[in-house]
């Protein structure tokens, strides 16, 4: 073989290929066509040289973008032909790069085909050891204290590797090449069942144990991979309202862990998508229609008829399962509701035990807590719901550069970003800033991915409302400018960056609540938008709500507002609420004392549904809405509105909603249609003044499924571009995203 002859290829690969195993695999894949060279981290990618056999460089070619790792997206790969260099062997070399200190971090994996099956294997050393991982899954973003990612700085670094684990992580044809987390039952973490006095069993026997508990309806907590579970089994009416009691949480749905797709089946509908995204590396929670006759107890999620389901992403929950008597279990964050979810052993005496009957605990320590990601498909897609596990802390690739920004989001299901290079780095879902508990998180998060990133902002963005903690952080940091950004321009903003839309676009923000610029409160908002700026060029009509907070609790309160507003009377509708509170706040509002004027989508929502009957009282933010999507007919006629100069104005709808009240279901539905209709009008005149075509769909009220499928359809119809969210939440936890490409256009101007 003259192997002399044949020339050395440079390949530059452009995408998401740093920290997801590219090198390490890279190296496999060498090793495998016999070629020499070596593979390095650089600023936009991976570079990689190989020179040897011709056929060998053209299949390993093939393989890169053909069969990159699981988490990797290979973009792009450029070719460059060369005279060969004489390399001798295949190297993973250490860049310039890596030493100024910027990789990506991996997020944590879900158990692949390969563990399970060592898993299951009672000739393999690892059969049932829940914390069998290699390159190609286990924990990682959960367990990195700090970079380069190498078992030294994870918690992994208590445990040090028996002589076969070593053997396997030196080995490159070996799957556990390069496994940072390799364990094994002789070197690795273990498990142990605790009551509130002390150990019960340890190992296997812990696990056997845990299953007998859960099958007699016990309240377990369980260590996971990014936090503590609450879990029991979900068939048993006892079990989950004694969790609901302790958690203090009265309706908000419970998530569910199943052990495969049959046993999905057995309580839900499942499509194509929802297969795929259940199945998926990432294992998210997918919220999926419930069969009526789901075999699960009331309590899991009243009034809803979808249920939240995850399966098994660690070996430990896969033993769970392992011939357990219960289909389904209860998978809750531990916590009391409001709280950061419980991740630390010494969490366990004070949060736990008011909680739990019995505790799984495990010593391998979770240095970044990380809840459940959430999930919804739509028109085949994942549209993400909750960006968590999974997900964080791998990038958003923005495809232009960009500066260091840090953008603190919102309030409510909160998540911070980071900009460097050409990525959006978003946090995991840190919760609603609230508290201090949740704060010191939010700040702990920061710290961790600054470290991890190297990031030293040169502007800090936040959102407007001068109240949020997220902005008193903002504004307490001395020496770094900061930029206010309003609430509804940063969701459509966001909506653009994963679009890659560079702007300007109309933007419909239809959202729950969010500061504008006026100090009322926004969240119908109809906008001309790009990365500088947006004019606010419509809106739905201010309404008065009494009580701030209250309101939001309470739909009632706005439907009161709404119904006066409309010149309805209330009495007969709103003949539920006692009689008292409904005087007093109609006084309030009477005299627009204690009041606020509010022109948003989602306390409209809520005021049709408590207009309707559907809910007087929220327990959870975006109940009221949800229940309504929930009744809600399939129907083609929506009820009339007006639009007058910068106004959308629902009175007509709210009317005719007050006189349909006796059809819950049809006006529902007619609902659906009113917003979708009014959203393709405001479209359709401001095409008309700006001959813009793209339109971006963005806020809260947008995770309702009918309202977003029956609002493309009708700007589809007309012939718009109509864009809308995947990669990010359409709802508060994307805000970070679209104040960080905001803040970025700012700095070009500092
Ligand atoms: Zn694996
Ligand atoms: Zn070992
Ligand atoms: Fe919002």
């Amino acid at each position: 073989m003259a192997v002399s002859f044949d020339l050395r290829r440079r390949l530059q690969v452009h995408g998401i290929v740093q920290g997801v195993g590219f090198r390490p695999w890279v190296y496999g894949l060498a090793y495998q066509f016999g070629l020499s060279g070596y593979v390095l981290n650089s600023t936009l990618g991976v570079t990689i040289e190989v020179e040897g056999d011709e056929v060998g460089q053209l299949a390993f070619v093939a393989e890169l973008k053909a069969n990159p790792p699981v988490l990797a997206i290979v973009d792009e790969i450029v070719e460059e032909l060369l005279p060969p260099n004489g390399f001798t062997g295949f190297t993973i070399r250490e860049s310039h790069y890596d030493t100024a200190g910027f990789a990506l971090v991996p997020p944590d994996i879900a158990t692949c085909p390969e563990c399970l099956t060592d898993l299951r294997d009672p000739a393999n050393r690892r059969f049932g050891y829940p914390f069998t991982n290699c390159t190609n899954c286990g924990p990682r973003y959960s367990i990195i204290q700090d970079i380069p990612y190498d078992r030294p700085l994870t918690t992994m670094s208590e445990f040090p590797m028996c002589a076969e684990c070593d053997a396997e992580y030196h080995d490159p044809a070996d799957r556990r090449f390069h496994a940072q987390p390799n364990a094994c039952p002789v070197c690795g973490p273990w498990v142990e069942l605790w009551n509130h006095s002390g150990v019960l069993a340890r190992g296997k026997d812990a696990i056997t144990e845990t299953r007998g508990l859960l099958a007699a309806g016990k309240v377990l907590a369980i260590k996971g991979l990014g936090g503590f579970h609450l879990a029991c089994d979900a068939a048993n009416e006892t079990a989950v309202l004694t969790l609901r009691q302790r958690k203090r949480r009265t309706d908000k749905p419970f998530a569910l862990m199943v052990e495969n797709l049959d046993a999905a089946t057995r309580i839900c509908i499942l499509a194509d998508a929802d297969r795929a995204a259940l199945t998926s590396i990432r294992r998210p929670i997918v919220l999926l229609p419930r069969l009526d006759d789901a075999p699960l107890a009331n309590a899991i999620a009243p009034g809803l008829n979808w249920l939240g389901v995850m399966l098994p992403y660690t070996p430990l929950h896969h033993l769970l399962f392992n011939g357990a008597e219960y289909n389904a279990l209860v998978m809750t964050s531990a916590n009391l509701s409001e709280e950061p979810i419980a991740a630390r052993n010494d969490e366990v005496a004070p949060r736990l035990h008011p909680l739990a009957d019995f505790i799984l605990l495990h010593n391998r320590t979770i240095h970044a807590r990380v809840d459940d990601s959430v999930v919804r498909t739509f028109e085949g897609k994942e549209r993400l719901l909750r960006r968590s596990r999974g997900f964080a802390p791998q990038p958003v690739d923005l495809r232009v550069p960009v500066g260091e920004v840090l953008a603190c989001g919102g309030e409510l299901k909160n998540t911070l970003c980071l900009t460097k290079d050409h990525y959006a780095i978003l946090s995991q879902h840190i919760g609603d800033l609230e508290n201090r508990e949740t704060m010191q998180v939010f700040e702990d998060t920061l710290h961790h991915m600054q470290r991890f990133f190297r990031v030293a902002p040169k502007l800090i963005a936040h959102d407007l409302h001068p109240q949020y903690l997220t902005t008193r952080f903002a504004l307490a940091i001395p020496d770094i400018p900061r930029l206010a950004v309003q609430h509804h321009h940063a969701h459509i903003a966001a909506c653009m960056a994963e679009n890659r839309i560079t702007g300007p676009v109309i933007g419909l923000a239809f959202d729950g609540t969010g500061y504008g610029t006026d100090g009322r409160i926004w969240g119908g908002e109809i906008f001309i938008a790009d990365f500088t700026g947006f004019e606010r060029a419509a809106h739905f009509r201010y309404v008065p709500l009494a009580g701030g907070d209250a309101a939001v609790r309470q739909p009632w309160r706005s439907a009161l507002a709404y119904l006066l507003d409309a010149g309805v009377a209330p009495g007969p509708l709103l003949n539920q609420v006692p009689p008292q509170q409904l005087a007093i706040v109609r006084k309030m509002l009477d005299a627009h004392v204690n009041t606020v004027d509010c022109c948003s989508c989602g306390r409209l929502f809520d005021a049709v549904a408590a207009i309707l009957g559907i809910r007087l009282e929220s327990n959870y933010e975006g109940q009221a809405a949800m229940e309504l999507e929930g009744i809600a007919e399939d129907t083609e006629s929506p009820y009339p509105f007006d639009f007058d100069g910068d106004t959308l104005d629902f009175r007509e709808t709210v009317r005719a909603i007050a006189r349909d009240a006796a059809t819950p279901g049809l006006a529902a539905g007619r609902f659906h249609r009113t917003l979708a209709a009014a959203a393709a009008e405001s479209a359709r005149r401001l095409r008309k003044a700006t001959r813009l075509n793209r339109v971006c769909l963005s806020g809260g009220s947008f995770q309702n499924v009918r309202l977003l499928r029956q609002t493309l359809e009708l700007l589809r119809r007309d012939g718009f571009e109509a864009y809308t969210h995947s990669l990010v939440p359409a709802n508060d936890g994307g805000l970070c995203l679209g104040q960080a490409m905001i803040a970025n256009h700012a700095l070009t101007r500092l």
